[in-house]
């Protein structure tokens, strides 16, 4: 089943899942189209089931970094539709591919109604909050390599080995001159951890990539392990759910 691709509706339970069913469509995503503006009210919910969402701040002066990203683990605009707030930051398509949508009321009545959905979707929140955290951190405190390579295996566990990707845009979600991106890409590029031609990066070894990384790609795993069991960051629907603290 197509929605089953996505981590979040992987874990909602049959009798939730048919409720959301009658109302849950699929979409094609495109590359830098935006789903949300800040401070923009969210009218549908995505499940991503292949490519990637990123949240970025965009500041008076022009300059623009991401700070969390959303894939198949995860959904956005959950959290806006149950109390009808709207986004805090843009959201747009960074790594085209499908999602499963829903409309933000439907997901509230089907969410109000069930405990454990409220559950479920609190628990992501949870950790897209630590996402943002741990995100600032790297963006404050890691080298622009390092920072590249951590985003690059992650965008390989949620997107694979092709990436469709100009250097241009590389530099926007980073928040750093295109000059910097493309003085590092090209350095990976030699010593044969990415190859990288016009709009389009391949990871050519991602153990090497990741040995090159800082240590927030493997604290956001974790974080997310955290939240949904042992290995969920991989599998969808694995690992054994915690109980919900709250
Ligand atoms: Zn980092």
């Amino acid at each position: 089943m197509a929605h089953s691709k996505n981590y979040i509706l992987a874990r909602v339970n049959p009798v939730d899942l048919e409720d959301l069913g009658r109302k849950l469509g699929v979409v094609d995503l495109k590359h830098g189209q935006v789903l949300a503006e800040t401070r923009q009210r969210v009218p549908h919910v995505y499940f991503p089931h292949g490519g990637i969402l990123s949240s970025v701040v965009e500041l008076k002066d022009g300059w623009t970094i991401e700070t969390g990203m959303i894939g198949k683990e995860g959904v956005f605009g959950a959290a806006q539709a149950l109390d009808n707030k709207v986004s805090l930051s843009k959201v747009m398509v960074q790594v085209p591919g499908q999602a499963s949508v829903v409309d933000a009321e439907h997901l509230k009545t089907v969410t109000l109604s069930s405990p454990e959905l409220l559950a479920l979707l609190l628990r992501y929140e949870r950790f897209f909050l630590a996402q943002v955290q741990q995100t600032t951190a790297c963006n404050a405190l890691h080298t622009i390599e390092q920072r590249m390579c951590k985003w690059l295996v992650r965008m390989h566990d949620l997107a694979g080995d092709e990436l469709p990707l100009t250097q241009e845009f590389l530099a926007q979600m980073m928040g750093v001159m295109r000059s910097s991106v493309s003085g590092v890409a090209k350095q990976l590029q030699k010593e044969g951890l990415i190859s990288y031609r016009r709009g389009h990066v391949r990871i050519v070894d991602i153990e090497l990539v990741k040995r090159r990384s800082c240590e927030c790609y493997q604290a956001v795993r974790e974080l997310y392990d955290d939240q949904f069991g042992e290995g969920a960051s991989q599998q969808p629907g694995s690992g054994h759910s915690p109980r919900p603290s709250y």
